[in-house]
């Protein structure tokens, strides 16, 4: 339901909490945040109110400056903790809006090669494909292109990945994505509200697009791959 992501020089935890609270407005039954800090990945997730999150985040801090958060309206499982994004699998972690309509013929593709989901959720697939490529020897972005090439429903993505502390990959269709600039930072927010105290500079995705965001660079590459410039905008939005 709600996504967030940070490239940061500061604790990325309580910036995503903070973020994710900016979201609380749309509803939700559970939350979740994954980081990478000296290149481990790791999450934490709790179901019901953001304040169950953070209560866990005190007694078992995530620390890290890269990150992403999501809240969780339940579309394809229970609002459990397993169900709960961010969904890791091996190397990688994902949030995803919206809902991946074939993601039973993914999970058949991995079932035959092994891979067997452990979650109710359609994102547990994005989350398995991916990790299923990185596996297999190709590079962050290359693993994210393929998996999501393979993908029909609605969703908005963002990707974080083990080893990656300077890499977040979003994705974008039929569910909005902005990609916020700041001083040496980039954040990602299902909207810019979710972003306000940290940027009012915004990039929207277009659909189909998917993005490659570094603290330094934003590519963004349309559904066939090319490379396409989209307008990088000032919002107005009470911090
Ligand atoms: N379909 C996904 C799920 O049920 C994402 C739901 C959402 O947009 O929060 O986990």
């Amino acid at each position: 339901c709600g996504i967030v992501g940070v490239l940061g020089n500061h604790e990325a935890a309580p910036i995503l909490v903070e973020a994710l609270k900016r979201l609380e407005y749309r509803g939700y039954d559970s939350a979740g945040i994954a980081t990478v800090n000296d290149g481990a990945l790791d999450r934490r997730r709790a179901v019901g109110k953001l304040v169950n999150l953070s209560d866990r985040l005190v007694h078992e801090p995530l620390a890290g400056k890269a990150g992403i958060g999501h809240t969780r309206w339940a579309t394809h499982g229970a609002a459990t903790e397993t169900n709960a994004h961010p969904h890791r699998a091996g190397k990688v972690a994902v949030v995803h809006n919206g809902i991946i309509e074939n993601f039973r013929e993914l999970r058949q593709f991995l079932s035959d090669n092994g891979i067997e989901h452990v979650t109710d959720t359609d994102t547990e697939t994005v989350a398995l494909l991916a990790g299923y490529y990185v596996d297999q020897g190709m590079a962050p972005r290359e693993a994210a292109q393929k998996t999501i090439a393979q993908l029909q429903g609605a969703y908005a993505l963002c990707l974080l990945f083990e080893g990656e502390e300077d890499l977040l990959i979003a994705a974008r269709k039929g569910s909005p994505l902005a990609i916020g600039h700041g001083q040496g930072e980039m954040f990602v927010g299902s909207d810019a509200i979710a972003l306000a105290p940290l940027t009012n500079t915004i990039t929207y995705l277009d659909e189909g697009d998917w993005a490659i965001i570094t603290r330094s660079s934003l590519e963004i590459r349309d559904e066939a791959g090319e490379q396409v410039n989209r307008d990088v905008k000032t919002v107005n939005i009470d911090a």
